[in-house]
């Protein structure tokens, strides 16, 4: 069930177009599953505030509080699409050695962990901070959300930031593995067995079946989703979980209270 009202989706739409391809937040949802339905809603044109179909894009992120939608107008231009990963430079040095210093290059999600608007993923510039007592060179890019990432934050984030997988890693399952699907690591198993033992791949409604006779009724329904807007075969089922699993098990814990 979606909780963002259509007056909501109205006044999001109108701003959008007044600033066109600049991302905003449209909704939080309690489920990714919701979250991932309002995109396709957005996309597909369900909700009439972002029609005419391909005048909008969307995208969700999990965070903390609960996933989350956010939307741009483009008017049907192509405008640079948001990275899968972003690759910064990081002050760093060993805990137990206060006088390492050192540049470290981490990889992590484009997205501001607390609001889930973009990084300035397309505006990193060099900058001399001070580490320890020590200048070094490393990159500064200011997020348009307006909160700033912590270099101490991007060591933790990207410590559990699976490595990329392509969405478009096809053919066959060599994108899938259920080592990396976190909560779909099950079905993603089931679906590469599938691919495995029949010599005829299974249909997109038999593989959907077969996920929910054995209990996978979230993958399932992510995947029923998801294979009407892209058609795709048990394989590309398979990869297209474990993106979506790594993508939540990367997710980073709320920050915990800190009293004085
Ligand atoms: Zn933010």
């Amino acid at each position: 069930m979606n909780t963002t009202d259509t007056t909501t989706h109205m006044q999001v739409a109108r701003r959008a177009r007044q600033r066109p391809g600049t991302w905003l937040l449209a909704g939080t949802e309690r489920t990714a599953e919701a979250a991932d339905e309002l995109a396709e809603a957005v996309l597909t044109g369900a909700i009439t505030a972002y029609l005419p179909v391909g005048a909008f894009e969307a995208y969700t992120i999990g965070l903390g509080s609960g996933p989350v939608l956010w939307v741009r107008y483009t008017g049907g231009k192509k405008l640079p699409q948001i990275p899968a990963r972003m690759a910064v430079r990081i002050p760093a040095g060993e805990e137990k050695r206060p006088d390492s210093v050192g540049v470290l290059t981490v990889s992590v999600l484009p997205y501001c962990p607390v609001c889930g608007g973009p990084r300035g993923w397309d505006n990193v510039q060099p900058a001399r901070v001070l580490f320890r007592q020590v200048a070094v060179w490393v990159d500064r890019w200011p997020n348009r959300c307006g909160h700033e990432d912590e270099y101490a934050d991007l060591l933790r984030e990207a410590r559990c930031t699976p490595p990329y997988v392509p969405e478009d890693a096809e053919p066959g399952p060599q994108g899938a593995d259920p080592q990396r699907a976190g909560a779909y690591r099950g079905a993603v198993e089931l679906l590469l067995d599938l691919v495995r033992q029949r010599r005829t791949p299974p249909t997109r409604a038999g593989f959907l079946a077969v996920l929910r006779r054995h209990g996978h009724d979230e993958a399932a329904r992510l995947l029923e989703i998801q294979t009407q807007v892209k058609p795709m075969g048990a394989a590309r089922a398979a990869h297209f979980l474990t993106v979506k699993g790594a993508e939540c098990a990367s997710l980073p814990a709320p920050r915990p209270e800190v009293s004085a």
